[in-house]
């Protein structure tokens, strides 16, 4: 197979509704392989190790940074996350396309990395105040942790405009249906 996979990167501030609208790309598109990062965040109740992600200890995740091991790694409210460089480059190369969900370090990251070869969509909240509902009816996390999760929400949606596309979800269902539009425009061509 000659042709590259692609790249395709969901970016969107936390308690968008990013979690949500992958599960149900994930399901739609069967072609694309999802990349399962490396992360020092404690499991969720619910999570397995290898399908949600690694799960390692700071210092394994240390060492593997220091042997060049990620293609991008980033500091995310308080733990480190990383992409697997040779996962990526395999794919890749072998032409099969690959779903990632990314902080906006990692999507700038990847951006720097493989350029246009690599689409990023933002997805945006409605609101502040909207998001801010969802963080509270998520209940995932405490008033401290919602005040910093909007803090960096209000500075991320100013750089909606330097993504490749960006969808709003306000209703659910219009948003995944425009999702779901460009990611299939972007495997069709
Ligand atoms: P993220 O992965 O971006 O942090 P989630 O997918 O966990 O966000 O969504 C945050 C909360 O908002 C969840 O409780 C989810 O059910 C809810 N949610 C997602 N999209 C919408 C929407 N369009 N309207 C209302 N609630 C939504
Ligand atoms: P969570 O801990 O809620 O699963 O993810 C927190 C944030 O880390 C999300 O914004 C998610 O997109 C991001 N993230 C997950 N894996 C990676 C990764 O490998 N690299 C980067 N840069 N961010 C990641």
């Amino acid at each position: 197979m000659n042709k590259k996979g692609n790249i395709i990167i969901i970016v969107a501030p936390s308690g968008t509704g990013k979690s949500t609208l992958i599960k149900s790309l994930k399901e739609d598109f069967r072609e694309l392989h999802w990349s399962v990062s490396f992360t020092t965040r404690p499991m969720r109740e619910g999570e397995l190790d290898g399908k949600h992600y690694f799960f390692i200890s700071r210092d394994e995740f240390i060492k593997k940074k220091d042997q060049g091991a990620y293609i991008e790694w980033a500091e995310v409210h308080g733990n480190f996350y990383g992409t697997s460089k040779g996962f990526v480059e395999t794919k890749v190369n072998h032409g099969f396309s690959l779903l990632f969900d990314l902080d906006i370090q990692g999507a700038d990251n990847m951006k720097a990395e493989f350029g246009d070869d690599a689409k990023c969509i933002f997805i945006v909240p409605p609101s502040i105040e909207e998001l801010e509902k969802r963080l509270r009816g998520r209940g995932t996390d405490s008033d401290e942790v919602i005040k910093l999760r909007l803090e960096n929400a209000t500075k991320e949606i100013k750089r909606k405009d330097d993504y490749d596309f960006f969808v709003v979800n306000e209703d659910i269902d219009t948003a995944y249906k425009d999702l779901a539009g460009i990611v299939k425009g972007l495997l069709e061509a």
